[in-house]
């Protein structure tokens, strides 16, 4: 089958190799990949910024189909549409893993960087730490969609169970990217009221917000103060920096409320040159959220079941695996929402009546 692999260290060192396809071990189901996800920290590990385990297949991110299964599959039978929290394999009984927590434990390791990932025509997952995609998603394309899920999956543990949100809570969030846009669409199942905070260039994300619930957009900082301050005079109840970027979580300080707490969802990558009494003057709680945990799996899908939540409009490029490298050039260059990589057999067959990418990629 074809892989994607990362052979040794050295950006230059990955290829799509022929490589055998895996047998399921007892426990594990063997899926065929429909659509991987290109994700940040899939370009870190190409660069060696992440630890890995070599040689490995990359990708994290998949939705696929069951297509064998071996030994206890916990109700998973082949022909199943599946998903699979990363950290898949871990020690099972700390106390982390108990709690669901498995992408915190010590001896975790993660598809695609530890373990052979999502990037193949196929890969084996254990089913004890596999999902089904609901019923509701009929159409190829919404099936394709659930590649997305891992990444939606990170928010709601941030916005669910890592911080309170009241009904009627002003919320900032700060950039809107994929991460910001999800951030938008699980504060507003919580019943807050979303500001989202771009930049002039974001005009195209900001109108895309608006119509997925947004209440207010804002494309400086000037705007944002203004729409804080006169819903919210002491300021937000809660502020979400989804970039990763110092000047957003500087706009974040500037807007958030005495006691207000800040979630912090992107990675800065590096170190961060901030005011710590920013968060110590105001008694801010600074709440770092990253990855998921077994139960934000769980809320996601059954929101995404009820039409809470939405992925479609943010698949942005879908390429034939073989193409992977203007994939990863697009997310690098942060042109597009999410693109997807689909294995070349699959993309052939898949009719352009099939697929229509969602209009929001005009940014592109
Ligand atoms: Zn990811
Ligand atoms: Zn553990």
């Amino acid at each position: 089958m074809k892989a994607l692999v990362k052979s040794a260290l050295g950006a230059q060192n990955v290829e799509l190799l022929d490589i055998p396809e895996p047998t399921p071990g007892n426990g594990e189901l063997k899926v065929r990949v429909l659509a991987a996800g290109i994700c940040g920290s899939d370009i870190h590990a190409i660069y060696d910024k992440r630890e890995t385990v070599l040689p490995v297949t990359l990708g994290h991110e998949y939705v696929g189909q069951v297509v064998e299964t071996c030994g206890d599959t916990c109700g998973f039978q082949v022909g199943d549409w599946v998903l699979t929290i990363p950290a898949c394999y871990n020690c099972g009984t700390c106390e982390l893993c108990r709690a669901g927590l498995v992408t915190l434990c010590k001896s975790h390791r993660s598809l695609g960087f530890h373990i052979n990932g999502t990037m193949a025509d196929y890969l084996v997952v254990p089913a004890r730490y596999s999902f089904h995609v609901p019923d509701t998603a009929i159409s190829l394309q919404e099936k394709i969609s659930y590649a997305l899920a891992e990444p939606l999956a990170c928010i709601i543990r941030g916005v669910y169970e890592k911080v309170d949100v009241t009904p009627g809570d002003t919320v900032v969030v700060s950039g809107p990217g994929i991460m910001g846009q999800f951030a938008v669409q699980a504060f507003k199942a919580r019943g807050a009221y979303v500001i989202l905070s771009g930049l002039p260039q974001d005009e195209e994300k900001l109108r895309l917000a608006k119509t997925l619930g947004a209440d207010e957009t804002v494309a400086s900082l000037e705007a944002l103060k203004k729409a804080v301050f006169s819903r919210s005079p002491g300021g937000a109840n809660i502020t979400c920096e989804a970039t990763g970027l110092i000047p957003s979580l500087e706009s974040c300080m500037q807007v958030i409320r005495p006691l207000g707490t800040h979630l912090q969802i992107g990675m800065f990558g590096g170190k961060v040159p901030c005011r710590l009494d920013d968060l110590f003057n105001r008694e801010v709680l600074y709440v770092p959220s990253n990855s998921s945990s077994l139960s934000a799996w769980k809320t996601m899908l059954a929101l995404l079941a009820q039409g809470t939540l939405t992925m479609g409009p943010f698949v942005s490029l879908m390429l034939p695996l073989s193409r992977w490298k203007e994939g990863f050039d697009a997310a690098a260059r942060k042109a597009v929402y999410k693109a997807v990589l689909i294995p070349d057999a699959l993309f052939s067959e898949i009719s352009p009546d099939d697929i229509r990418l969602p209009k929001a990629t005009s940014f592109l």
